[in-house]
């Protein structure tokens, strides 16, 4: 069986000037370092990325950004490259719902983005969920297993530890206060999400390959989905904004 350490991870999404992201991760500080085996990990703006790299440079608290482009340099007015992110990151959210919703990104478009972090080991966080209508219709299994294939095509997997992260975000569940329910995400990690894994890149990675859940998390729930064994930690948005509130999502991961 094996060993996946927890990711509790905060996508701070379009909140937090530089320096108010300073006063939160001093607020987060005393409170994370004491929290052992569950890799913690900060998602601000790209504006805040140097601020929270330096405060957080001594500690084992990681660094990721929300978004990126493939290409490498040239005129692309307004994008951010693997390599400029690489120098303050570990990982990189990718392929967020609201991403894919508000400014139409497709599966192609997140697999190039997926394959340009990898090479620059840049750890992709790959965001999938249906949408409500999609749930409704029965269509969940079909359209998560289709988002994690699409994005995972042609990716070398096989060579890094740690190559990707799958966050399963059901649509509905979003900034709604309406969580799935954690027997429901595990069976659809196991069922589906794993299986297509499986299916790419054989077991072992399937198995290895860390699967957290994000929709309406906070401190109230979080435990309950970390007790189910598919499930590897959490995508946290909006209650990743409160201080006390994100260090009580990441002592639940502790166990
Ligand atoms: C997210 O933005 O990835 C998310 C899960 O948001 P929230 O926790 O606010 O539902």
């Amino acid at each position: 069986m094996a060993m996946r350490v927890p990711l509790v991870a905060g996508n701070w999404k379009l909140n937090k000037t530089a320096t108010e992201a300073y006063k939160l991760v001093a607020d987060l500080m005393p409170g994370l370092r004491n929290i052992q085996g569950v890799e913690k990990l900060l998602c601000p703006p790209f504006t805040a990325l140097m601020a929270v790299s330096r405060l957080i440079k001594d500690t084992d608290i990681r660094l990721g950004a929300q978004n990126m482009y493939w290409e490498e340099k040239g005129a692309y007015t307004g994008e951010i490259s693997p390599s400029m992110l690489a120098e303050f990151c570990q990982y990189i959210i990718l392929g967020h719902s609201e991403r894919r919703a508000y400014f139409g990104e497709t599966n192609e478009q997140v697999n190039r983005k997926v394959r340009a972090a990898l090479a620059h080991h840049l750890t992709p966080v790959i965001c999938v969920g249906e949408t409500l209508e999609e749930n409704e219709a029965g269509r969940a299994a079909g359209v998560v297993s289709r988002q994690v294939r699409e994005a995972l095509l042609g990716a070398d997997l096989l060579a890094g530890s740690d190559p990707v992260v799958i966050a399963y975000e059901p649509v509905w569940a979003i900034g709604t206060g309406r969580a799935a329910t954690a027997d429901g995400v595990n069976t659809l990690i196991r069922n589906v999400i794993r299986p297509t894994i499986a299916g790419m890149f054989g077991d072992d990675l399937a198995q290895r390959v860390r699967v957290l859940y994000g929709g309406s998390v906070n401190s109230g729930n979080a435990k309950e989905f970390f007790a189910q064994p598919e499930i590897d930690g959490a995508l946290v948005g909006g209650a990743s904004l409160d201080a006390r509130t994100f260090i009580g999502i990441c002592e639940a991961a502790q166990g």
